[in-house]
């Protein structure tokens, strides 16, 4: 175990702690200096988890969504959500070359809009920022179809 002093890419110095195998370091050590510090990194998470909230509320707006009901707290995640949730749906979308499913998708996307319980969205997050169409498309046939 030994203490590393690295300038990370953001230009900050952190102190890392490694263990292992002296090369399992050292490749720990080169890729750790391509990255930001973590402080850095969390101002980023918190920074894109800002920046997320506000185009969801620019677009529940726009839409005009309805305010969501739950704790401040649980309606600023689940805003965050729906916004997945329409995004999600948006990917399902070229799957869509029926008239059945073009229907089954204007259910869903009625459901998702006329939503109002934060929680809801908080219990059914589960597969919506994945590339995976099936397993969003799964998700979707287990929230809505059940
Ligand atoms: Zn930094």
């Amino acid at each position: 175990m030994a203490h590393y002093t690295i300038t990370c890419k953001c230009g900050h110095e952190h102190t890392y702690q490694l263990f292992g195998k002296m090369k399992e370091r050292e490749r720990k050590l080169a890729w750790l200096e391509t990255q930001v510090c973590p402080e850095c990194e969390a101002k980023n998470r918190a920074k894109s988890r800002e920046d997320k909230t506000s185009k969801a509320q620019a677009e529940a707006e726009e839409k005009g969504l309805p305010t969501l009901v739950g704790s401040e707290k649980q309606v600023a995640w689940a805003m965050s959500i729906r916004y997945d949730f329409l995004r999600a749906l948006d990917r399902l979308e070229p799957l869509a070359t029926t008239a059945e499913a073009r229907q089954m998708m204007d259910k869903w996307s009625g459901l998702i809009k006329a939503q109002t319980s934060a929680r809801w969205f908080i219990d059914n997050r589960d597969n919506l920022t994945t590339d995976n169409k099936r397993a969003i498309l799964n998700s979707f046939i287990q929230i809505f179809e059940k």
